[in-house]
Parts: C-alpha cells; sequence; structure tokens
C-alpha cells in the first residue's frame, strides 16, 4: 500500500449505499466551490480496519461552514455552525448527521493581516491529530475521489498494530491523549509506539494530569470503561500509573482484579438476558474500581468529578449503602422473596450490578437475578379500584394492603384472584377503624 493507495473499492463496498452516493455528491459540490475535500479521522481508520463506522467527518481546505451551508441546501438538511471554530454539523431530514472542519492552518502573511489557507493544509490539519492511524484522509473530489493521504505513516502502522503519537509534545498539548491511546490499543489489540510509550511514562512522571478538569477527566474515563474490554484498559492504567489520577489511593491489587472481573460477568450476563436495554457499563466498572477505596476517598472522588445525581446516587446506593444490603440479602435463613424485593426496589440496574459484582457470593447473585427477571415484573391481580369495589374507603390502607397483596403474592402464599380477595378482605377487616359511638 503505497502513499497514493485508492480506496474507492472499499468506499464503495463497505459503506452504506445511501453514505457512497452522499459522499460523491458532497465531492462534485467541492468541486464547484472549487475546494479540495475529505472524509477523516475514525471513519477512515475503521473503513481500513473493515469495522462499521458511520461518524463521518469531512474536511474542506476552504470554507467549511459555506460548504456545509451549500450542502444543507441540496439535501434539505438543517446546518449547526460554530463560527469560532469554523466547524459545522449538517443534520439530514433523515436524521443522519455530518461533521464539517475547516481545515485549520490559517496563517498570517503580516500581524495585522487577514488569514490565508493554505494549499497543504490539509497536511497540517491532520498533524493536530493524536495518532497516526487517526490521521489518514480520504479524497472526496470527483478527481481523485478515494485517493488516501497518509503524511504520517498511519497505513503502517495500521498494519502493523501499533498506536503511535505524530510527534514528541502530544502529551504535553493534550494529556487526554494518553486515555486515547489506552483506548484505542485496548479497542482494536495494538500495542503502544516504543517512543509513544516512553512519552506516556513521561506525562506521568510530569504529573501532567493534575491540569486536566474532573470534567475532561471523567469523559475519558468513562470511554475507557465503555470498551469491550475494560479491564484491560484499567489494568493498562495501572501499568502506567495512571489509576492514581482517580485516587491517590487506587492501584492494582488482586482484589481489584476479581471486583473487576465479577462487574464483567455480570454485565455480560445482564446483556445477555435484555439484548435491547441500555445499560451504563462503565458505571458499573467505577463501583468496582471505589469498591477496593475506603468511604473517604469515595467521597474525595464524588466530590472531584462531575457525575450526574443519577449517577452519584449509583455509586452511593451500591458502595455506601450496599454493605448494609448485602448483609441482609446473605442472612440465615434466606431472605424471602417478599424481603429481597423490598430490599432492591426502587434501585437502578447499575446499582443491582454494582452489587452482584461487589459481593460475588452465591446467595447474592441468585436473589438479585431472580428480582431482577422475576419479582420487579410480580403486581398483585387486585387494583385499587378492586378493593374499592370491595368497600374500602379512601386513605392510607389502599397502599398497605396492595403492598400486603404483592408480598403474599411474591412468596407463593396466594395464588388464585380468589386468594386475594380473601387476604383483603381479612387485611380490611383487621385494620377497620373501630366502630364510632
Ligand atoms: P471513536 O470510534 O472512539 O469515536 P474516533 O477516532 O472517531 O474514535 P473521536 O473522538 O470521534 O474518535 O475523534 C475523531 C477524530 O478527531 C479522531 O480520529 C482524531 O483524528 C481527532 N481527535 C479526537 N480527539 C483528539 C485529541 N484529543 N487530540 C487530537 N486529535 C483528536
Amino acid at each position: 500500500a503505497g502513499r497514493h493507495r485508492n480506496v474507492q473499492g472499499l468506499v464503495r463496498s463497505r459503506l452504506p449505499h445511501r453514505l457512497v452516493a452522499l459522499l460523491e455528491e458532497a465531492g462534485r459540490l467541492a468541486d464547484r466551490l472549487n475546494v479540495s475535500l475529505y472524509v477523516v479521522g475514525g471513519c477512515v481508520r475503521d473503513l481500513l480496519l473493515g469495522i462499521e463506522n458511520l461518524d463521518l467527518d469531512l474536511v474542506v481546505e476552504g470554507d467549511g461552514i459555506l460548504f456545509a451551508r451549500k450542502l444543507a441546501e441540496a439535501k434539505q438538511a438543517r446546518v449547526k455552525a460554530h463560527d469560532r471554530f469554523g466547524t459545522a454539523i449538517v443534520l439530514l431530514p433523515d436524521g443522519f448527521k455530518l461533521d464539517v472542519a475547516t481545515a485549520r492552518t490559517e496563517y498570517y502573511e503580516y500581524p495585522t493581516a487577514l488569514p490565508t489557507v493554505e494549499q497543504s493544509s490539509i497536511k497540517k490539519d491532520l498533524y493536530r491529530r493524536d495518532f497516526t492511524i487517526n490521521a489518514l484522509a480520504v479524497r472526496l473530489n470527483a478527481k481523485g475521489f478515494g485517493e488516501v493521504l497518509d503524511f504520517y505513516g498511519g497505513q503502517r502502522d495500521l498494519h502493523d498494530k501499533i498506536v503511535r503519537v505524530l510527534h514528541g509534545l502530544s502529551f504535553v498539548e493534550d494529556p487526554t491523549r494518553v486515555f486515547r491511546a489506552i483506548r484505542f490499543a485496548v479497542r482494536f489489540g495494538f500495542r503502544l509506539g516504543r517512543d509513544t510509550e516512553a512519552l506516556i511514562e513521561g506525562a506521568v512522571k510530569m504529573n501532567l494530569f493534575h491540569r486536566l478538569s474532573g470534567h475532561r477527566l471523567l469523559e475519558e474515563l468513562k470511554l475507557l470503561l465503555a470498551e469491550r474490554d475494560a479491564m484491560q484498559a484499567v489494568k493498562r492504567m495501572a501499568d502506567f500509573g495512571l489509576l492514581r489520577f482517580i485516587h491517590p489511593k487506587l492501584g492494582w491489587s488482586s482484589r481489584l482484579q476479581a471486583g473487576l472481573r465479577a462487574a464483567e460477568q455480570a454485565l455480560g450476563w445482564y446483556r445477555l438476558l435484555y439484548l435491547d436495554r441500555e445499560i451504563a457499563g462503565w458505571l458499573v466498572y467505577v463501583v468496582a474500581l471505589l469498591e477496593v477505596l475506603p468511604e473517604r476517598a469515595v467521597a474525595d472522588v464524588l466530590k472531584r468529578f462531575p457525575f450526574t445525581q443519577a449517577e452519584a446516587a449509583v455509586i452511593r446506593a451500591a458502595r455506601l449503602n450496599g454493605q448494609a444490603i448485602v448483609r441482609q440479602l446473605s442472612r440465615r435463613p434466606p431472605p424471602k422473596p417478599a424481603q429481597v424485593y423490598r430490599l432492591l426496589c426502587g434501585l437502578s440496574d447499575e446499582t443491582l450490578l454494582g452489587l452482584m459484582a461487589r459481593s460475588k457470593a452465591e446467595a447474592i447473585m441468585r436473589a438479585i437475578s431472580a428480582f431482577l427477571t422475576t419479582y420487579q415484573h410480580v403486581k398483585p391481580l387486585l387494583t385499587g379500584a378492586d378493593l374499592k369495589a370491595m368497600g374500602l374507603k379512601p386513605g392510607p390502607q389502599f397502599k398497605q394492603i396492595l403492598d400486603r397483596l404483592l408480598d403474599a403474592r411474591l412468596n407463593g402464599e396466594v395464588h388464585t384472584e380468589l386468594d386475594e380477595r380473601d387476604l383483603a378482605a381479612r387485611l380490611m377487616k383487621q385494620n377497620a377503624p373501630p366502630p364510632s359511638r
């Protein structure tokens, strides 16, 4: 594969038809506007790796926003432009999104001059990117459609399975790239280049990560923990001494490894069971990470990183209240289904998986999976309306009786509707207010 390899065939065979047509149309528009147009970044990388990726990032050598507006006009699409950055998002009527950027390499001929766009600007635009494998572009203009621009050896590194930065100051410019490097290496099963590894070690020594806001660090951590092999990602972070940037007390241990493995198993089980349900897997791993920290440290982490309220609630429920729940669930004799239900209802699925991962005891696994698969869907046959028809007067008794009916059903103490009516009648009599004199 030489520098001018053409991947037109790959583009046409791997991308959906609609998309190919869109790219060709965009290329012809670029020709009319007399600008060069490229697709860049992750989409190109994944195209060459044979992995589906429909996140199209376009770069225009010229006015990216003008190009985006013209493209939108032709496609009855909407545009969201960020003038300051020369970028725009094109929203097609079918919901498909395209990112359009202006190749950013304006230089100034003299201090107050307007910036001039250079001919070779795509080359410099690519030079600002994180890794060689992410710094590839494919030309979209009609002349040369499908031509790969590879200035930094990205194709070679894809072939050799290496994540490599483009220059020695890369991590100083943006320390989040350290986490990105690990993320791509783990995702694709790549190595880190030797220089890149040394640069990461340098970045750790220089404590570059303290400069990162909690927000940026959390964003990167989420993405890392959302990888399929999150445990491997955490291991790589640990190898580089990066875990202490989450918390100084956090380090690799067999206990942490066991917790992460349990989180992985719980998530695997859940995803098989509920193919269609979304779950914030990363959060279950966060719970596993924090599990090995003392409570004070967990509080620090909750302070340092801007978790949403819902996320913090998951962490608190699994980490801070988890102990009590786990203790109750592992009592002898084992709690009845209704007690399990009362302990677990109202907890998010992430919290439940976090609890599963933290305890690993057979009894707990069984209780939580019974709750998820069965108990949480159980309802009494009678409704409030039935109770009303039985003569119950409005008041707090409705909820109490319905709760008792649910418990009885969960514990298998009632089966038929008649059983429930009997029980309801008994409860109504027991709790009936004393007859007024
Ligand atoms: P993913 O499949 O995880 O989305 P991606 O490569 O598409 O991977 P994005 O975060 O969407 O990742 O970034 C798109 C492109 O922008 C990258 O391929 C890279 O060229 C560039 N990029 C993103 N983040 C950085 C960064 N921190 N520093 C330099 N370049 C970056």
